[in-house]
């Protein structure tokens, strides 16, 4: 993409409703703009970054043989008040009738309608497991939409569904959904923590969730430091003795909770194992060996359109962002820094697109701006490679790129740039 045709609204004046770092980054940088209170639009930077988190989220289910489906967002009331969630639901859900009075709902989550979708199709316990998820926009009518995309009322959601034949093999899709989802996360940069939400003992049920701790996040979390010290990255169900404020009351005996630090947190993913809850609402019955039995089933959640904030919140870079490699809106940006100038025109042209076609997802600054302004603007994207070309390709034949993970600027022959530039995108920085 050449930045001349790239629509970057940036914005110099600050919104006086953006209180946090990723909401004021996220509309100075032109990511996003609120359509109305909690509903965005993504614009082009923040639709990339949100892509190619989506696209990290899909290899991983695509993997482990989780089936990609499309849910609407719109539900008819009739399934929830089968599993008697419609009115409990309370003021969040939002309720629509339609041209023939027919009850309608925006969904905030899909258990209701993966039930009966199932249902329709699995018969027999042969086929089981089986998993299935969608990504699609939910609504939920948040008392109070803050923090831009982070607590928003439309929302982007990752939610898969497991069927199981019984508890035990629930289980085990459970904790595959758990690996999963810190495999997840660590692609996409993020070091999360997954938190016990339930004590585990009533009726079986399982759940945790991912928090990534920042000290502007909503959420509190109690948590054994020990647990967390050295970038920690193989939990497992069992070690993690870390809580969630509001839950677990067993473990909030004075013994334990002394033990404990309590942390401020950002939630980013939700995994439940709920068993029959749903499956027995729906009278969804399969054919097993012997008798009929209610499929086992669980939800996996991400907040996906929360992620790109959260990355922001947690960047090492003071009032802005490096983004991680893997959710990068590009790879590299080249600024030309002498436009004026033919030779060094005519070299970024081609070097543009010789890496283009090399596969690099290259942003070239064509712009006829000065280096300052190029350079101020290459900042606020967080784009973390710079290639920079002027007096240096000159006088010399060199170019300099920098790397923003370490801080480093090097120069080097120009023949020798597009090798490096390879290099520093296949390189690992955790
Ligand atoms: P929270 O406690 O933040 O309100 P939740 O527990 O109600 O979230 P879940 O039902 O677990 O949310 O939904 C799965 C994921 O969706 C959450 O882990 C979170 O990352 C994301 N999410 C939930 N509500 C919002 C929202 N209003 N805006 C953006 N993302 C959200
Ligand atoms: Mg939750």
């Amino acid at each position: 993409m050449k930045y001349s045709d790239f629509f970057v609204p940036t914005q110099k004046e600050k919104s006086s409703e953006a209180k946090i770092k990723s909401h004021i980054l996220m509309i100075k940088s032109g990511m996003v703009r609120q359509e109305t209170s909690g509903i965005y639009s993504w614009l082009p930077l923040g639709y990339r970054v949100l892509k190619k988190i989506i696209n990290v989220i899909e290899k991983f289910h695509e993997t482990a043989g989780i089936n990609q489906i499309l849910m609407p967002t719109i539900q008819s009331a009739e399934i929830w008040r089968k599993s008697n969630r419609y009115d409990t639901y309370g003021k969040e859900m939002l309720r629509i009738s339609d041209r023939n009075d027919k009850e309608l709902l925006y969904g905030p989550t899909n258990e209701e309608m993966i039930t009966v979708l199932a249902k329709s199709f699995i018969k027999s316990y042969k086929t089981l497991p089986r998993y299935f998820y969608h990504i699609q926009s939910k609504f939920r009518d948040e008392i109070r939409p803050r923090f831009g995309v982070m607590r928003a009322r439309e929302f982007l959601m990752k939610d898969a569904y497991s069927f199981d034949i019984d508890k035990k093999n629930g289980e085990k899709s459970y904790l595959m959904f758990f690996k999963l989802y810190l495999k997840i996360f660590k692609e996409l940069g993020i070091n999360v923590v997954p938190v016990r939400a339930l004590a585990g003992e009533i009726g079986g049920n399982l759940s945790h969730e991912f928090h990534l701790i920042v000290e502007s996040g909503e959420s509190e979390i109690y948590i054994d430091e020990s647990i967390i010290s050295g970038n920690k990255n193989n939990y497992s169900l069992e070690d993690v003795m870390v809580l969630n404020s509001y839950t677990d009351d067993f473990y909030k005996t004075n013994e334990i909770k002394t033990k404990l630090k309590k942390f401020k947190s950002i939630e980013l993913g939700h995994i439940f194992l709920f068993g029959t809850k749903y499956s027995k609402s729906f009278e969804f019955l399969i054919d097993g060996e012997k008798e009929k039995f209610f499929p086992y089933m669980g939800s996996y959640g991400i907040g996906v359109s929360r992620v790109p904030a959260a990355l922001i919140e947690s960047s090492i870079k003071k009032d802005g962002v490096v983004w991680p490699k893997n959710v990068s809106p590009f790879d590299v940006i080249l600024l030309n820094l002498s436009n004026q100038n033919s030779f060094v025109s005519k070299f970024c042209e081609d070097l543009y697109l010789n890496y283009k076609s090399a596969g690099i997802d290259i942003l070239f600054d064509d712009r006829d701006e000065r280096a300052g302004v190029k350079f101020s603007d290459a900042d606020l994207l967080g784009i973390p490679f710079v290639i920079l070309v002027g007096k240096n390709y000159v006088n010399n034949k060199s170019v300099t790129i920098i790397n923003k993970y370490l801080n480093e600027e090097i120069e080097i022959p120009n023949n020798e740039a597009e090798q490096k530039i390879k290099e520093l995108i296949r390189k690992k920085y955790d």
